[in-house]
């Protein structure tokens, strides 16, 4: 499970997030709401290890992370990604000068080579023919698996590439920040079909599809994964059907329920 006890994040020396407690089971789905500048991103963004969201403060209080019994408050972002955590960002930014195709790929073999503790032997022919399916399922257009990371991609484009990273990195643990926000109706259903499916069952065509076959400790998820969707819409989480939902304030956990708490804000808002 991916434990946070009592997390603290500053940022700059300003406390934004308050003591925030959550448990995450593999095969949970939580949903994390709340108003604007409440600390959500700054959550997700703390529980990858970006080292501007500081989870050890002065007054030296005892936040924990914990993936699978692992403290990972010390780890960086990607070890953090290789034991299995995965963040879909709020805002992606372009990388110029190294193409999608490549990206997923040294991370792919990374993680695989971190599973079996030795050099991944992925073919890189069946890597691209895999990319290829799993682009088409998500809407990504194979021209932009050889462009530059998210350069001059669309703000819909952005977001499925976001989940077409879920998708190939099958992490155990994902958070997805508000991957349905500001999508036409024809990319928001693709996106909630995509990740409903990865959190039934993650997709068969895959290249990390061999690794599950090795016996061991497993950053891939074997099961169904533990998601942490921050959303602001219900529209989403009546396709996900989230087990909990979480509402967050001014950088605390305020109230938690089941679905219908999330229909109860779209209604009558946070107040
Ligand atoms: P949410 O995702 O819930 O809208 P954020 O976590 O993005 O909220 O922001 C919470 C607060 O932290 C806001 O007041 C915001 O201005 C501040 N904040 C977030 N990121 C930074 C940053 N990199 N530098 C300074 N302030 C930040
Ligand atoms: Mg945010």
């Amino acid at each position: 499970m991916l434990k946070i006890n009592n997390l603290f994040v500053t940022i700059d020396g300003k406390e934004i997030v308050k003591g925030v407690t959550l448990t995450i089971k593999l095969g949970e789905i939580h949903a994390l709401m709340g108003p604007n500048g409440s600390g959500k991103s700054s959550l997700a963004m703390a529980l990858m290890g970006h080292p501007r969201y500081q989870t050890r403060n002065k007054k030296q209080r005892t936040s924990t992370v914990e993936l699978d019994g692992e403290d990972i408050t010390v780890k960086t972002p990607d070890e953090r990604a290789r034991m299995g955590l995965f963040l879909a960002v709020q805002y992606p930014v372009g990388v110029e000068g190294v193409t999608v195709e490549q990206l997923l790929w040294r991370s792919l073999q990374e993680k695989i080579a971190y599973n079996n503790n030795q050099q991944s032997h992925l073919d890189v022919l069946k890597f691209r023919k895999d990319l290829e399916k799993l682009a088409k399922k998500v809407g990504v257009k194979p021209e932009l698996l050889r462009r530059g990371i998210n350069v001059g991609f669309s703000g819909g484009e952005k977001k499925r590439l976001e989940v077409l990273q879920m998708l190939v990195l099958q992490p155990k643990y994902a958070i997805l920040d508000e991957t349905d926000s500001g999508l036409d109706i024809d990319a928001l259903l693709t996106i909630a079909e995509n990740i409903k499916s990865f959190v039934l069952r993650p997709p068969a065509c895959h290249p990390a599809g061999a690794v599950r076959r090795l016996a061991g400790r497993s950053s891939f998820v074997l099961q169904k994964p533990g998601i942490l969707v921050i959303t602001h819409y219900a529209k989403l989480l009546q396709y996900l059907q989230p087990d909990y939902v979480h509402i967050m304030k001014n950088g605390r956990i305020v109230e938690t329920g089941g679905k219908e708490l999330a229909e109860r804000i779209e209604k009558e808002g946070y107040k």
